[in-house]
């Protein structure tokens, strides 16, 4: 059955779920499809579209060429949508939108991760600012051109709410619909705020493998976080003898699964205390409703901050940050000297406008890079 009726859990959907039945629709009005409901179409056309491709050559943490298995953008939407997914089953919450916000969330990012989208922003302080997320949200409804009736995919109103997690008072005003709920602080729909938090369940998880196998952190040194410490004694206590790798990974599936089921369960709770009856209920809340337990909310954000500080900030990853920001600025100021530069569709809307257009063109290519064509275009203009 479609997404509104029963599933394979046997249940249906949550009152408060989102309902494609009684969803905002579309920016361009489509007629339904036969075998497939709106959040399917919704994360076929995201799974469709260039950008989605892009993401698996885009650093997350790690520079794509730096090494085969680290992730990369486009691993870690899959592991956010796995999370997602998990969680919005044992909800009965929408599974196929909480997919499609969580395999769109990061369509926006630069080349070369969080570097890169500071140095765009940086490029573009005079223009109106570079950020990823509202960028994201640029990709679905402008950027992205394949349909002949209308400009990029034309997604629902709760994928687009749901890819939109922050935004300015000055951005809300200039998007309409879905900029209204940061003007009058209400909350977006439970999908969307899972999704949220599966990317934050997601990252402290992988960045934890990944700074091990890039030899910048020690499990020993993790075992300072309680919420690593709590899994590393267990498994130590079960398997004392067990190969590093093989150590790290069972710590690792734990933490995720500890704080996933707690996730479950705190939501759950609050949910049954506030019996919410739609998904308009659950967006006049004055909070957010998707949340841990406080006890595991402050060891996820301690281990987060423990990332920030030994992981993110470590000088292996900030020298290969700095090169990112040399090429995103070079790059920038090559295509606005001579928009000739550019692929002939872009130069013609560069030479349209002004030069905060021109700006904004220019920062819509760079943004839409993958890390090693940025290299190589950096080779040939720089
Ligand atoms: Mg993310």
């Amino acid at each position: 059955m479609a997404e509104g009726g029963a599933r394979d859990t046997g249940r249906p959907l949550a009152p408060y779920a989102a309902h494609p039945a009684s969803g905002r629709g579309r920016r361009y009005p489509e007629p339904a499809t036969r075998y497939r409901g709106e959040y399917q179409r919704d994360r076929d056309r995201i799974v469709h579209s260039t950008a989605f491709r892009r993401l698996v050559y885009k650093t997350q943490v790690f520079v794509n060429h730096e090494g085969d298995l680290y992730r990369t953008r486009l691993t870690h939407s899959l592991e956010v949508a796995q999370i997602a997914r998990t969680v919005a089953r044992a909800l009965d919450l929408n599974e196929a939108l909480v997919e499609a916000i969580s395999l769109a969330h990061d369509l926006g990012h630069t080349p070369f991760g969080h570097a890169g989208q500071d140095a765009l922003n940086a490029c573009m302080r005079d223009y109106g600012g570079f950020e990823h997320n509202l960028q994201s949200l640029r990709v679905v409804d402008e950027l992205e051109a394949k349909y002949a009736d209308f400009p990029g995919l034309n997604l629902t109103f709760e994928t687009r709410e749901g890819i939109l997690k922050h935004c300015s008072t000055r951005n809300a005003r200039e998007l309409g619909d879905v900029g209204e709920r940061f003007l009058s602080r209400r909350q977006p729909g439970l999908e969307a705020q899972l999704a949220n938090i599966a990317d934050a369940i997601a990252y402290n998880n992988h960045d934890v493998d990944d700074g091990i196998r890039a030899g910048l952190l020690t499990a020993e040194q993790l075992a300072a976080e309680p919420l690593f410490e709590a899994q590393y004694s267990e498994v130590r206590r079960l398997y004392p003898d067990i190969e590093d790798r093989r150590f790290v990974y069972e710590i690792i599936r734990r933490m995720i699964n500890y704080v996933v089921t707690d996730l479950i369960e705190t939501t759950r709770g609050r949910l049954e205390t506030l019996a919410p009856d739609s998904i308009e209920d659950i967006r006049a809340h004055d909070q957010v409703i998707v949340a841990f337990s406080d006890d595991v909310h402050a060891q996820h954000v301690a281990l987060k901050r423990f990332l920030m500080k030994n992981l993110y900030k470590h000088a292996r990853v900030t020298e290969m940050t700095e090169q990112a920001r040399d090429m995103v600025q070079v790059l920038f100021r090559s295509y606005m000297d001579d928009a000739g530069r550019l692929p002939r569709e872009f130069a013609t809307r560069a030479r349209a406008g002004g030069e905060a257009e021109r700006a904004r063109v220019v920062a819509d290519y760079i943004a839409g890079m993958t890390d090693r064509f940025a290299i190589k275009e950096h080779e040939r203009l720089g």
